[in-house]
């Protein structure tokens, strides 16, 4: 049985104060109701990973980073390792979210390299994909997301994948308040598992976890999260207050 996640994604906000205010009233919630079938992760910017770190001692919350460079090390001014994240205690990392994708035009063979490297260094990675709008409309979201997942997980093994959650992030959806319907998202969940049988082997979908990202907020997380293919949602905009986050969580786990 897959396990529930419900990621937040912190993208450029929070000092290292604002970080610790956010993470301590988010682990006192936690401590009140403390889920039983959700896994939850919090992935603050890199100046947050190790004072976050710290102040998550003796809880069950997981941290992960937002990004890595693709080399283990060397002259590549301003970038951060797998190495230096793993050193904070961070346990996971983003790779290929649209941001990312759009910004810092990292394709896929980028991606391949960063979630390569991410495993090497015993980092678990949450893998993002998804189409644009204008993919949507012209019909091409299940070619997109195919062969997002084909180039960018391009020589990994079956066992790689039991370290990495695959998070599905319409570009349309993503910090716009659309959502995608629970049907739009189930379909594409459930045709990423028979894309991954396809790839891996028989067996690799069922097993994978794949969460749905884009405006995900607690009003709308139990039509999404109550889907037989969602296993959780990364979250955004709605994971940068201690209490939408925990609506959220709970939401998982009534749906759990
Ligand atoms: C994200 O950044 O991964 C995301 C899903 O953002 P939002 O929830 O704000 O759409």
């Amino acid at each position: 049985m897959r396990q529930k996640v419900i990621a937040g994604n912190w993208k450029m906000y929070k000092t290292i104060p604002e970080a610790l205010r956010l993470v301590n009233q988010l682990r006192k919630k936690l401590e009140a109701q403390p889920p039983r079938r959700t896994r939850v992760i919090v992935c603050p910017p890199f100046t947050a990973l190790a004072p976050v770190h710290e102040a998550l001692q003796g809880s069950n919350i997981g941290l992960g980073a937002q990004n890595i460079f693709w080399e283990e090390e060397g002259a590549y001014t301003g970038e951060i390792s797998a190495a230096m994240v793993k050193s904070t205690g961070a346990k996971y990392v983003i790779i290929g979210h649209s941001e990312r994708r759009r910004y810092f035009h990292e394709e896929e063979a980028i991606i391949n390299k960063k979630i390569k490297i991410a495993l090497k260094n015993k980092l678990k990675v949450i893998h993002c994909i998804g189409e644009s709008l204008e993919e949507r409309e012209q019909g091409l979201t299940m070619e997109v997301v195919s062969n997002q997942v084909e180039w960018d997980l391009k020589d990994l093994t079956p066992q790689d994948l039991k370290n990495i959650i695959i998070a599905y992030e319409p570009v349309w959806a993503i910090g716009t308040g659309k959502t995608a319907t629970p049907e739009q998202a189930e379909e594409v969940h459930s045709f990423l598992r028979d894309i991954l049988d396809a790839l891996f082997d028989k067996g690799a979908g069922k097993g994978m976890t794949i969460l749905y990202g884009g405006s995900v907020k607690p009003e709308n997380a139990a039509s999404l999260l109550s889907q037989p293919d969602i296993d959780g949602a990364l979250v955004g905009g709605a994971c940068l207050k201690a209490d939408s986050f925990f609506k959220i969580i709970q939401a998982s786990e009534k749906v759990g």
